[in-house]
Formats: structure tokens, sequence, C-alpha cells
């Protein structure tokens, strides 16, 4: 069906949609850079979907490894059995990891690899006689997902709020001690470590002894696309070593060469105790998660001391044949392509292009960090949230599918990207701008 305003005629399967009263516009195939839409329009890709595709579209390798892997083993369980692809997957991925994360803990999304790293940490603890550990600390803006786990610990409000209903003992870091500027880019840019206090605040809150984690993007996405300000990620790390206190790297989004290097910790330089990833990790073909930590972390976890017999964790589809197949020849693309370091030359590209567009009319802010871009939007008065969706729909009558979060624009397009379609996005995003 083509795009209607008449909602009557769908019940939506996935995303509400209750803000614009709009059908969703049908994508019927996809191929390297493109989508074909259902009415045979062509849209340039510059989200990767939703931060995922990141080898581009079609890859024949990941299909014809999902092929043949279906053929083959269609499906294996998971307790006390394996299959050789998901041993072979997990070592190419610890291979990847920073250094020192050597153990990988399969999910099927991003929100449930939250909910896994939460609960290592929590096992961590336990398993040190130190259970006393249970506070987590998110942050003002962060998203985690949509399970209990992220929903209590993000900071979308209304997210958390709708169901009145979380995680007890969490709380948030402050986004920002101004709430009239933006803490992550506009007015306080250098203000990093002094943000990344606010954690010290916590820990006189609670004493240090009750804290188990904390959790934060390094770049936040869904909330408007938010590099750390200088110093905040460090300083985060110190503060949590000083008081025994677990850091983990939400790296859903950034996994996967989103930002120029394998993981936001390498290009920032700054190693948490565990990550979670998902998305790019199979290309967005597969559902899949995985989680990383450190051998001391996860065998904690494993075993529990007490908890030999009572301790489960696990999914139906950890290491699913098909997302352990797709994953392999995922990795593959991205090292034979040498996708990551492209992503770092053609992010320095889309930098300089996003950062011309700011003297056109209601661009508040760009803000970018290797091949991620935002430009955030004035809000319109009374209507948040519309001036994007405005953006939103022109670009792709244009030919360009773009991703709003609230009135930011966010641009995350396939690392395969060329330089004449990176000069296509901005020059389409310009238009779009400027009518
Ligand atoms: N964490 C982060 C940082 C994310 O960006 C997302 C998804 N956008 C999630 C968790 C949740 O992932 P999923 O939608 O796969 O559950």
């Amino acid at each position: 069906p083509a795009p209607t305003n008449n909602l009557d005629a769908f019940w939506m399967p996935f995303t509400p949609n209750r803000q614009y009263k709009a059908a969703p516009r049908m994508l019927v195939s996809a191929k390297d850079m493109h989508y074909r839409a259902a009415d045979g329009h062509e849209v340039l890709d510059g989200a990767a979907g939703l931060w995922c595709v990141n080898a581009g579209h079609g890859r024949e390798k990941i299909v014809e490894a999902v092929r043949a892997q279906v053929a083959e083993l269609d499906f294996a369980p998971n307790f006390n059995m394996g299959h050789p692809k998901a041993f072979e997957f997990a070592s190419r991925l610890t291979a990847l990891a920073p250094k020192g994360l050597d153990r990988v803990f399969f999910t099927n999304s991003g929100s449930e690899s939250v909910d896994t790293a939460l609960k290592i940490a929590l096992a961590y603890h336990r398993a040190r006689g130190d259970a006393g550990r249970t506070r987590l600390i998110g942050r003002e803006r962060g998203y985690h997902g949509v399970g209990f786990g992220g929903l209590s610990v993000g900071g979308m409000v209304a997210n958390r709020k709708a169901f009145g209903l979380g995680l007890n003992g969490v709380d948030h870091l402050r986004h920002t001690h101004d709430p009239a500027r933006n803490g992550f880019s506009r007015g306080l840019p250098e203000h990093g470590a002094e943000l990344a206090d606010d954690l010290e605040r916590l820990v006189a809150l609670h004493d240090a002894s009750t804290i188990a984690a904390v959790i934060v993007e390094p770049v936040a996405g869904s909330t408007g696309v938010l590099p750390p300000p200088k110093g905040y990620l460090e300083r985060l790390r110190a503060i949590c070593d000083r008081h025994g206190i677990l850091l983990i790297f939400d790296e859903v989004i950034t996994g996967f060469g989103r930002l120029g290097a394998a993981f936001a910790s390498e290009l920032f330089g700054v190693t948490p105790d565990i990550i979670t990833t998902a998305k790019a990790v199979t290309n967005g073909v597969v559902p899949m998660g995985a989680v990383f930590a450190s051998s001391k972390i996860y065998d904690a976890f494993m075993s529990g001391p007490e908890h030999v017999i009572e301790l489960f964790h696990g999914y139906t589809y950890s290491g699913h044949p098909m997302a352990c197949a797709a994953g392999l020849a995922t990795l593959d693309i991205y090292q034979e392509e040498g996708l990551f370091e492209r992503a770092a030359v053609m992010g320095e590209r889309l930098a300089d292009g996003l950062h011309a567009l700011k003297g056109l009319p209601h661009v508040i802010d760009v803000r970018t960090v290797g091949l991620v871009g935002a430009v955030e939007l004035e809000p319109i008065e009374g209507a948040p949230t519309r001036r994007a969706y405005a953006a939103f729909t022109k670009a792709f009558d244009d030919g360009l599918l773009l991703r709003t979060t609230g009135d930011t624009i966010a641009l995350s397009p396939p690392l395969i990207i060329s330089e004449a379609q990176v000069d296509e996005l901005v020059g389409k995003l310009a238009d779009v701008l400027k009518a």
C-alpha cells in the first residue's frame, strides 16, 4: 500500500505510530546503499536501516552463508549442546573486542544484551561475596532498549514512567547541569570530566558499596546523537575504578565500525568492563546480540558461588546457527573491505558536509563522530518532533532515508558509502532543510 493518512486501514504489528497518524512506507527490497519502496521509489539509505546494515544491503556473501547454513543445520539447542559456528564466531568476536574482553555471550537483540549485561554485573559482585552491590546507574537521555532492565536504566523518562514499574535501586546521571543547555554539545563540550563527576554525587548519596554498575552509551544514538564531551568517559572510568563499580558501555549502535574503529571504546581509549552489542554484529540480517566481558567477570556469572544450580540465563535462540553464519560472513566483509577504516575516512567527508549546513533555516546544532551525523532542528513551538518529521517525509519523497529522534535528524549510512553518495546525501538534506 502507498503511504496514506488513513490509519484505520492499519493496525501496526510493530512500533506504535500514534504521533503522526501516517501509515508506514512499505519497503520491498534493498541492495547495497538503496531501499526500494512498494511504488518502485528508490531511496538512499542514510540510516543503515536502523543503525545496523553497516556492510550495505543484500550482500551476496551473507545471503549465501545464511542459505547454506539453514540447509545444513537450521537450529541447534544450546543447553549442553552447541554447534561449530557458534564457537568460531565467538572466537572471531573476542579477537576483535578491546583487549581484556575475552568472553562473549550471545543474545538476540540489543534489549536482551542490556538485560544480560546488568545480570552479569550483579552476579559478578555476588560471586565475590559483595551481594550488597545491587544499585544500577544509567544516564538521563540514555537509551538501552525496551526490556524492563533497559527501560529502568534508560533515561527516556516517558518510556520508563508509562509503565510505572521498573527495577528497584536505579539512578540516573545528569545529562547537564544547566537545563537550558545540552550538556553534551551546545555550551558545554569542554566540561565532560566535570559532568561525569555527577557519579560522585550518586556515590556520596548511596555509598559506593551499594553500587554494582554504571551503564552508558559512549555515543548516545536514539536520544539525539550525543558524542561524549571531552573527558567524560575517562572520568567515569576513573570513578568506577576508585569505587569498585563496573562500567558498561552500550555499544549496540557504536559497535562494529560505526565510529571508524571496531568499538567506541577503542576510539575513545576507554575500556569498560562489559560491552553490549547487537545490530551490526550480523549486518542486521539475522537478529543477534553479543555481550563482551573479561573472563574474570564472565566466569563469575557462569559459575556463581552457591548458585551453580539455580543461576540460569540464556535464550532459546542464543547463538542461532543462521545468526552465527551471517555474523561470520559479516565480519569477513568488514575485514576484507576495511570498512571500519573506510568509515573514518567517509565520516570526515560527512562531517565537512554537515557542518556546512549550519546556516540553514532552523538548524541549531550539528554533531558528528565517525560515520554518524546529527542535525538538530529548532522545534516548532508546541509541536515538538513535527519539524524533524516533516524533514523525514520530504527526504523520503526526495529519495533519502533519514532517521529522526526528537527534532534531531540522525545520519548513519552503511559504511560502504562512496564519496559521491556522501555528497548526494548532504545535498539532498540541504534541499530538504531549505524547503
Ligand atoms: N541499546 C542501544 C544503545 C540502542 O541503540 C538500542 C536500539 N536502538 C538498544 C539498546 C535496543 O536494541 P534492540 O532494539 O535490538 O532491542
